[in-house]
């Protein structure tokens, strides 16, 4: 950003990407000689009152939501994070460190203290001590030092910075796991995870930040400078669009609605050489909407709505402890009985996770009448923990980890289950932009369905990352780890 009041533009990007993470909001600006933060563990419009805007003043910033992965959650673990030397740098990002654990011993092995167990400071300060170690400031110093990052830090981010009076930088790491791109408005940049935000500040997109590449604005020049540093084989995250991102966002020329739309259809095709029927299909509000219109169109089988969301409760599937899920679940959806009693039912949700959520559903739907229950959905069994930033870590969670198709169905109470797979999911993505989703090339991050990690990640490497989310859950005293500990005694 480059406008004197940022601040108020970083907010209401803030707000336009709330849905990636309410467990905590910050942002910071610089003022010239200053950097003023202000972050909280609540959602945007809690953290920010009408003192913050008037403190944090500035013709640059940063802003973050956070979505808790590895880390406890506290406030110092909101971004973004501030490192002093040298320079003064200010960073943000989205994902996950996967060799956090060693990265950490090695920095504090050259005195490095890290104070949080938040992964952008394990970014920042291997960023950091790079820079620290060249004899100059230069932009190229400052592409060396993203290089040695790119080189070092395993996992999947997207990472924003600013170094005081020197200028704004952005990254990706070299399989481009993570949404970034840039957007201009006369001399204001702005870098952001959705292109929503620059729709709600009237910026025009330039472009997706590539994989491995680093792009410097530099505020000595004024020129911006992109640059490929270490360049993977592209594997953007596919779960952006069967679920993270806002519909109405864009993500490598694919409209995330079109997208879902599409994936409804693929699954519609599947549906129908089973020769399916039913009175109506229902969706689960709000994702599933898009794909459970596709699966009407594909099937013939007239569009319901038949549960109602009420909108000020918080998302499930992000929230950090399975007991507030529940709790959030029975609040949050109430069904319409008049379209669903004595009916056979298309229930339509963006994915199965842990099952949990989608039983409480189904037997919310059969309490209200449904005389059958089909249940669809649009992403392929999740198997394998995400690694890089989406909750879903441990392994024994993940009801479809080592249940059959009908196993689960039994599970979550389901007549009959059907999940669209992986290869309609790809085909519903990649056929809008082919040029660069070409067909029959491993160009998606499908790990969670496929166990196929970018990158050179062990085993070893994947028990960490699964032992440091138990140990985060079981600390912030979620009852389904509990147990499985209790059944397993994973961590001895
Ligand atoms: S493992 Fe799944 S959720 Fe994680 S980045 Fe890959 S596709 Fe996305």
């Amino acid at each position: 950003m480059t406008k004197n009041d940022c601040l108020g533009q970083i907010i209401d990007s803030l707000l336009a990407i709330q849905h990636r993470g309410q467990d905590a909001a910050g942002a910071v600006t610089y003022d010239g000689s200053i950097f003023h933060i202000k972050k909280g563990n609540s959602l945007v419009r809690d953290v920010f009152k009408e003192k913050n805007i008037k403190r944090l003043t500035g013709k640059v910033g940063l802003g973050h939501v956070r979505y808790p992965t590895i880390g406890s959650g506290s406030n110092e673990d909101a971004q973004p994070l501030y490192i002093n030397s040298p320079y003064g740098i200010v960073m943000v990002h989205n994902g996950n460190v996967a060799n956090y654990r060693e990265l950490k011993e090695k920095l504090n092995a050259s005195k490095r203290h890290i104070n949080t167990s938040s992964d952008v400071e394990i970014i920042l300060n291997v960023f950091a001590e790079s820079l620290k170690n060249k004899t100059k400031f230069s932009s190229q110093a400052v592409f060396d030092s993203a290089k040695e990052v790119m080189e070092k830090v395993k996992g999947g981010y997207s990472v924003v910075g600013y170094i005081a009076n020197k200028g704004m930088f952005a990254f990706k790491d070299p399989h481009g796991i993570k949404p970034l791109f840039f957007a201009r408005k006369g001399d204001q940049v702005l870098f952001s995870s959705e292109t929503v935000t620059s729709d709600v500040l009237e910026f025009d997109f330039v472009d997706e930040v590539k994989p491995g590449e680093m792009i410097w604005v530099s505020e000595m020049t004024r020129e911006t400078v992109r640059k490929t540093l270490l360049r993977k084989e592209y594997r953007p995250c596919i779960f952006e669009w069967v679920y993270f991102a806002r519909p109405d966002s864009i993500i490598e020329g694919v409209s995330v609605y079109e997208a879902r739309f599409r994936m409804g259809a693929e699954l519609a095709l599947q549906m129908k050489d089973k020769n399916i029927s039913a009175d109506a299909v229902i969706p689960v509000p709000d994702t599933a909407r898009t794909a459970a219109l596709a699966i009407s169109e594909g099937l013939k089988i007239p569009f319901k709505e038949g549960l109602i969301k009420n909108r000020y409760i918080w998302r499930t599937f992000i929230m950090p402890n399975s007991e507030k899920r529940d709790y959030s679940l029975r609040h949050k959806l109430n069904p319409i009985k008049s379209e669903i009693r004595g009916k056979r039912i298309i229930l339509v949700d963006d994915s199965i996770v842990r099952g949990v959520t989608s039983k409480k559903i189904i037997s919310l739907v059969r309490e209200a009448g449904a005389s059958e229950i089909i249940f669809a959905s649009t992403s392929p069994p999740i198997k394998f923990p995400c690694i890089y930033g989406i909750d879903m870590q441990t392994k024994s969670e993940l009801i479809a980890h080592d249940k059959s198709v009908e196993d689960v169905a039994g599970f979550i109470g389901a007549d009959r289950l059907f999940y669209l797979s992986v290869e309609g999911l790809k085909k519903a993505v990649s056929l809008i932009n082919p040029k660069v989703f070409v067909a029959g090339t491993n160009c998606f991050c499908d790990a969670c369905f496929t166990k196929s990690y970018p990158g050179d990640i062990t085993e070893e490497e994947l028990l960490t990352v699964e032992k440091e989310r138990l140990k985060d859950r079981f600390i912030s005293g979620d009852q389904n780890v509990h147990s499985i500990f209790d059944k397993k005694k994973q961590l001895s």
